[in-house]
């Protein structure tokens, strides 16, 4: 039985991208599988519960069967920091003090860096700060976020590799460098909670956005170091506009909400992302 889930974030109206995405999910999970909506909802400051009711709207009124109750990433946080946990004493991380200027300011001095599908990677700044560094940062008040030190993870774990449409893919594990764990606003951050709740919830096929397909690399590092069993994964093509721009970047004009109040049907939409209806 094959479980996949739909994970959108609650800061904003679904657009045609998710539903898309959403579709995905729910088809390949068949007949006979599980397909789950999660709410992503770890950065507080931008979710708000009438988007993550819209989406629960916008999902029904396409047609999509999902199950209840969802799991809500803010209802979770003490087993990410349990995750967290097991990775910092396994000495699989470091606490980094830079602020964005700081680590801009950095790169900018070293004439650049190298650059990941997100931007510039992180230079290692506070990669080999020492004990009493670390304890001086901290008296005079600052907090650190987490970063996974790949290296380390690497050497740790090893060479991996995971299943992509069905063939197997080595990992780059510093394709997005030392990625961060927990901010130091909101705790645990994306990659940690999603190698958390997809195991948590067995999903055993992700589907998502081709975009976080490099993302997949630093999370089967994560799956090897917490002991985790990897999902397959089947990234699927992003939905753009009519002048190649991603939805996700636009205003509101193509969300489903909007859509529906022009009079476009759940047909019009299934035709127009070009799936079978
Ligand atoms: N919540 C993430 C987003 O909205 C997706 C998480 C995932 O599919 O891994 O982009």
């Amino acid at each position: 039985m094959t479980i996949t889930r739909f994970a959108p974030s609650p800061t904003g109206r679904l657009h045609l991208g998710h539903a898309y995405s959403a579709i995905v999910a729910s088809r390949s999970a068949g007949a006979s599988g599980r397909f789950l909506v999660r709410i992503d909802d770890l950065d507080q400051a931008r979710s708000r519960v009438e988007f993550e009711a819209g989406i629960l709207e916008d999902l029904s009124w396409l047609g999509l069967a999902f199950e209840l109750p969802m799991r809500r990433q803010s209802d979770h946080l003490a087993e990410y920091d349990a995750a967290l946990l097991r990775l910092v004493s396994q000495g699989l991380t470091y606490p980094c003090f830079c602020t964005r200027g700081q680590i801009t300011a950095e790169i900018q001095a070293a004439g650049g860096a190298p650059q990941g599908p997100d931007g510039p990677i992180y230079p290692g700044i506070c990669r080999d700060l020492s004990p009493a560094q670390i304890a001086d940062n901290r008296t005079k008040g600052l907090v650190p976020a987490i970063r996974l030190d790949v290296q380390k993870t690497v050497a740790r774990v090893g060479d991996l590799s995971f299943v992509e449409h069905g063939r197997v893919v080595s990992v780059s594990p510093d394709i997005l460098g030392d990625v961060v764990l927990a901010r130091r606003d909101q705790g645990a951050a994306y990659h940690l909670a999603v190698v958390v709740d997809d195991a948590a919830q067995k999903v055993d096929l992700v589907t998502r956005g081709e975009d976080l397909a490099p993302a997949t690399h630093v999370q089967r590092l994560l799956q090897a170091a917490l002991g985790i069993s990897p999902p397959h994964y089947a990234h699927h093509r992003l939905i753009r506009d009519a002048d190649g721009q991603r939805l996700a970047k636009r205003a509101d004009s193509l969300s489903l909400a909007s859509l529906r109040a022009q009079g476009v049907t759940p047909d019009d939409i299934f035709k127009r992302l070009g799936l079978d209806l």
